[in-house]
């Protein structure tokens, strides 16, 4: 990190988007004492925002898999940051488990990932009695946690008018029109300043039955489903999720059969589960699927969280805090016109 000389004092602050970026951000910059207004062209049940279609899976140490070591970084950062400001959410840990057959796969996971203990049947049965047969081995990843997207974005929002920021939802706002500090945190509707930006869709299926109980996410490795199952309470659970390069956001009859016949391999008994929810929602990411905090002048710009979303966004709010305060920046995740 290094100091630069930073655009703004304490002015107030304009955001664009109460998605889970724009949600941490005024929620650290209002309990930092600066003047909020988040502005949100949906109403409070956020159904348009790439958000509420997200697992909400914490869960830094299972993604060394597939991401780059910054995202672990981060990841780590905002576990603590979580725990801090909802003390009250899951943190169980996350649980990996294959079948025999797919032991390479399991094998490779367990090569590329750390922060995990290995599991016998046993370890498998005291963690989940609910899998007690199913799997031989796991690994338990126990820092890890999980929240439900649609409970902690209210949770979110009421926090930040607590704190003292003001939230207009159903508000359509144009940086353009806004005077002084703007933190645009617009998801994928940010394109028309950041065309680099593309939508990654994620298909995701809720279940719902009364004869599973889950603690926390457990994946399944398998070599064509990577697939989690997260519960929810109340006998729900939801499935997810694909990845695919598509903009749409239909749930299609192929990706239906594939995230339920895995459900399936996790526990038969998912197979009477009774259907709630189809959905699907586009990630929003850069050519490098890296987040990035672009600063010009009066505008910041916050996107590409991609996969990362809720694992990332409070540790970029701390970031985009400690630039405005103190004019640090990091120098992995900030971009300076
Ligand atoms: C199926 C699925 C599963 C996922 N699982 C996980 C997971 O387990 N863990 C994880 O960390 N991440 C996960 N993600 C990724 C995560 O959902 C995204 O990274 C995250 O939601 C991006 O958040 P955002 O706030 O940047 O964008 P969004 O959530 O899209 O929020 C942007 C907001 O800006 C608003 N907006 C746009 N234009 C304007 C305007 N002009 N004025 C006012 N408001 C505006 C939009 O309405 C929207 O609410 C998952 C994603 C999907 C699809």
């Amino acid at each position: 990190m290094y100091q630069t000389s930073r655009p703004r004092g304490d002015s107030p602050v304009t955001i664009i988007g109460a998605g889970i970026t724009g949600a941490w951000h005024a929620l650290l910059l209002a309990e930092a004492g600066r003047a909020v207004t988040l502005h949100e062209r949906s109403d409070a049940a956020m159904t348009e925002s790439t958000s509420h279609w997200a697992g909400g899976m914490l869960a830094p140490w299972c993604e060394e898999e597939a991401a780059e070591p910054v995202i672990t970084r981060l990841g780590i950062r905002s576990l603590a940051l979580w725990r801090q400001h909802l003390p009250e959410a899951a943190f169980n840990g996350s649980l990996v488990v294959a079948h025999p057959r797919d032991r390479a796969d399991f094998e490779r996971f367990a090569r590329l990932t750390s922060g995990h203990r290995r599991l016998d049947a046993e370890g498998v049965r005291a963690l989940e009695p609910a899998l007690e047969g199913r799997f031989g081995a796991g690994l338990f990843y126990p820092e890890e946690g999980h929240v439900e997207p649609r409970r902690v974005l209210p949770r979110l929002h009421a926090a930040i008018a607590k704190a003292g920021g003001a939230i207009k939802f159903g508000s359509d706002a144009e940086a353009d029109d806004l005077d002084g500090l703007v933190i645009d945190c617009r998801g994928l509707a940010a394109r028309d300043r950041e065309p680099s930006l593309r939508g990654v869709k994620g298909e995701m299926i809720v279940i719902e039955t009364a004869e599973v109980e889950l603690l926390r996410p457990v994946r399944l490795i398998h070599p064509r489903w990577p697939l989690y199952v997260i519960p929810r309470g109340d006998g729900r659970f939801m499935l997810g999720a694909t990845s695919i390069e598509a903009e749409d956001n239909g749930v299609s009859v192929r990706s239906a059969l594939e995230l339920l016949g895995a459900a399936y391999v996790v526990h038969p008994a998912f197979g009477e589960a009774r259907i709630v929810e189809f959905g699907a929602g586009l990630r929003p990411a850069f050519p490098d699927n890296l987040p990035k905090i672009r600063i010009e002048q009066e505008r910041i710009t916050v996107n590409g969280l991609y996969r990362h979303g809720f694992l990332l966004a409070p540790a970029l709010a701390e970031l985009t805090l400690a630039y405005l305060a103190r004019g640090e920046i990091d120098n992995e995740v900030m971009q300076c016109a």
